[in-house]
């Protein structure tokens, strides 16, 4: 059994964090609002005032948080930083989706202090960080992912080493402009059927079971029939994520205009809502077609 430390502990970190314990790993916390931890704690957690004391000593560093904001405080904050204080040859670990040139600054300062680091980034939201059903996309050194990976599987069912330090980071953000650019088609599309059609759950239904739906959007769809947004992948959060796709894609048409409807549902109050909730910025028609 390992010292873990874990940073964040928002709606996947304090889930993922959960397993490690149970797991029996000896797990210290910190997260930036304390009242936060109480779950963990009861389960057996050690509380650290800061990202530095829990990266003391520990074998590994793992952080879930916000952006590159917060991933910059948790780890390089001068005093309060976790790299400073984790001993060469323990590993740290970024699980939160961040930019691509972040990601590369942070390589820079674990390598430069000797420290192995894994960028991994998951795909799946609350429900598959419950089940343990979370794909990490890794990127770093084989040998670094073999230590690591007992640890990431008791978080996640599938692995995917897909390179060097950056691969995971870019990958989770190509996953991210994927699924938000058909949930924000989907937003359109529904409500071109329900312009016309009096009951359109079953066109809905007939769409979202051809080829051109992916299991994603076919969630995604139900979603936005049943008309219920409880935040599972928050708008702000998928907003953030497309701006760091923004930046690093050359020419992105779809994604900047994704962007900006994301934009425009955080602006209309929706930003906490699930993703799928940007469906309420197509309001009907003021002078509705004449329905089939
Ligand atoms: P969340 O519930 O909003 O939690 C965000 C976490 O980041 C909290 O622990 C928060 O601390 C911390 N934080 C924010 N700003 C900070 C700062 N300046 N300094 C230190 N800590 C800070 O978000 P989440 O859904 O857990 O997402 C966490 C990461 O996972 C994000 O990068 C997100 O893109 C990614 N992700 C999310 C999902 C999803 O479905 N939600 C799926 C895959 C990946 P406080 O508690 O003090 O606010």
């Amino acid at each position: 059994m390992a010292t873990i430390a874990f940073l964040g502990l928002g709606a996947m970190g304090s889930r993922m964090a959960a397993h490690l314990i149970a797991a029996g790993h000896t797990v210290r916390i910190w997260n930036r609002s304390p009242e936060k931890a109480a779950p963990l704690l009861q389960a057996g957690a050690e509380w650290s005032e800061t990202p530095a004391k829990a990266a003391a000593g520990a074998d590994s560093v793992l952080a879930m948080v916000r952006d590159d904001i917060a991933s910059r405080a948790v780890w390089l904050d001068p005093i309060t930083g976790a790299l400073s204080a984790m001993t060469p040859q323990a590993t740290a670990v970024e699980c939160s989706t961040l930019s691509l040139p972040w990601v590369k600054t942070l390589t820079a300062a674990a390598t430069s202090r000797g420290i192995n680091f894994l960028d991994a980034p998951v795909v799946g939201s609350r429900p598959q960080a419950d089940q343990r059903q979370l794909i990490f996309l890794v990127g770093g050194t084989e040998t670094t992912v073999g230590k690591m990976a007992p640890i990431l599987q008791t978080m996640g069912s599938i692995l995917h080493h897909l390179g060097p330090n950056g691969s995971g980071a870019i990958t989770k953000l190509a996953v991210n402009a994927l699924f938000g650019i058909q949930v924000a088609a989907l937003a359109e599309i529904i409500p071109m059927i329900t312009a016309h059609i009096d009951a359109p759950a079953r066109a809905v239904e007939a769409l979202i079971a051809t080829p051109a739906a992916s299991p994603a959007a076919k969630a995604a769809a139900t979603s936005m029939l049943s008309q219920g947004f409880p935040p599972l992948f928050p708008v702000e959060i998928v907003e953030k994520d497309f701006g760091y796709a923004a930046e690093a894609a050359a020419q992105a048409p779809m994604i900047a205009a994704t962007r900006a409807v994301f934009q425009r549902a955080i602006a209309a109050g929706f930003g906490a809502d699930n993703l799928t909730g940007i469906i309420r910025l197509y309001a009907p028609a003021a002078s509705p077609p004449e329905k089939i």
